[in-house]
């Protein structure tokens, strides 16, 4: 039987990338609905070429236009973020892809597991902000979350078939554009410096993430609630050739890899197509050409951003709901010029410092915390 996909953020970096595969394999996958924010208009024109059951425009100031330009289609156009959690719930659906960016997508991965749907998850916040009660959920109802994540993927693909438990997850990281700069230099980074990934394509928050090294942060925090793994068993490696995607240990000290191109499309097929692999017909990895392949440990004093996330992982609570929601504040002033790079880690220490500490939240509590700390940081920026 076909897949029948929700597809949430179809317009993203990672939508767009998961439509090339439900386009390359049309006899096992099938869009069922598509979702955006604000891009209409892409929106419109991913509805005629796919035509899903049903369009969602997060943003209900669009939805006339994207009404009216879809209009002859067969196709059903909703509107407002409460409806994602409506429609991931369709009898139609088996699988919701979560390709939002941020917090956004916390809700809707919960609505989805709720219903019973397998999720292959790019949305890492989900897990940053509330991995406890996702994990919680997904186990009490048994639906398979499948990382996209590059990273998680590649430690999902080194433990299938594997009856013992690791030991030690190391996740590589690129180091992004600021590897080999100093810690002044990259105080005063400039917008289009920091969105200047060397190897990856991505949505602008999560290419600012990585030039901070929060993201790197943020996928130990996804690692530890995908895999159970404690903090001080999840390791970082810079690896600047991105070939090896991570590595895994297991208890007589083999280590296990997945390697490969540094491209999306191979994890998102491999969330979709598990236990299967499919077909991608795209030049093969010549491990010949791959030259000198570099491990190092990653400097946490020219990017203090990885270590708060450990922190924050560390002592629990809502702490990595407060870090994600003070990011999401800091990126947005820094894209918008508002503050400086070196201000973004400011304001996730201020936002941490200041926040009450809650032991164990409730799902209420996350969105409490990430109201007030995205309030706190707020004013942190609106102070500089
Ligand atoms: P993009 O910014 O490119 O795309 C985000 C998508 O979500 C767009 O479709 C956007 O719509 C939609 N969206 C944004 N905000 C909202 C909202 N408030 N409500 C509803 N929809 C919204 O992001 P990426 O594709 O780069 O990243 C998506 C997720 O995947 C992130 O969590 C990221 O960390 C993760 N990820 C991404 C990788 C990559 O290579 N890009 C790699 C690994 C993980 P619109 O187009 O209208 O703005
Ligand atoms: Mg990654």
């Amino acid at each position: 039987m076909k897949q029948q996909i929700a597809l949430l953020g179809s317009t993203g970096s990672i939508g767009r990338q998961t439509l090339d595969i439900i386009r390359l394999h049309p006899e096992q996958f099938e869009a069922v609905t598509l979702t955006s924010n604000n891009n209409w208009e892409m929106l419109a024109n991913q509805a005629a070429e796919f035509l899903p059951d049903s369009v969602v425009i997060a943003n209900k100031e669009h939805y006339r236009k994207l009404s009216e330009a879809i209009a002859h289609l067969p196709v059903k156009v909703y509107a407002g973020e409460d409806a994602l959690c409506q429609i991931v719930a369709n009898s139609n659906i088996t699988t919701v892809v979560n390709a939002l960016v941020g917090y956004a997508g916390l809700e809707p991965t919960l609505c989805a597991i709720e219903a019973g749907k397998k999720v292959a998850l790019a949305n890492k916040e989900t897990l940053v902000v509330a991995g406890d009660l996702v994990m919680k959920a997904a186990l009490d109802k048994q639906v398979p979350i499948v990382p996209i994540d590059s990273e998680h993927s590649a430690i999902f693909q080194c433990l299938a078939g594997e009856a013992s438990a690791p030991t030690r997850l190391i996740l590589t990281a690129s180091g992004g554009p600021f590897l080999h700069m100093t810690a002044d230099d990259i105080e005063n980074a400039s917008v289009e410096q920091a969105l200047a990934h060397p190897h990856w394509t991505m949505g602008q928050k999560i290419t600012i993430d990585s030039a901070t090294m929060l993201n790197k942060g943020f996928e130990v925090i996804e690692a530890r609630w995908l895999f159970g793994m404690q903090p001080e068993h999840i390791e970082v490696a810079i690896h600047p050739q991105c070939v090896v995607h991570s590595l895994v240990e297991f208890p007589d000290g083999a280590l296990k890899a997945q390697l490969g191109t540094p491209d999306m499309r191979i994890p998102i097929q491999y969330a979709l197509s598990f236990p299967q692999r499919l077909e991608l017909p795209y030049p093969k990895f010549d491990i010949t050409q791959a030259g000198n392949l570099t491990f190092s440990k990653p400097d946490t004093d020219r990017f203090p951003a990885l270590r708060i996330a450990y922190e924050s992982l560390l002592r629990g609570g809502n702490s990595c709901c407060v870090l994600n929601a003070a990011n999401e504040a800091a990126v947005e002033a820094f894209l918008s010029r508002k503050i400086t790079f070196g201000d973004i880690r400011r304001t996730l220490e201020h936002t941490l410092d200041k926040s009450i500490f809650i032991a164990r939240p409730s799902l209420d509590d996350y969105r409490a915390s990430n109201t007030e700390a995205r309030r706190i940081a707020q004013q942190f920026i609106d102070s500089k």
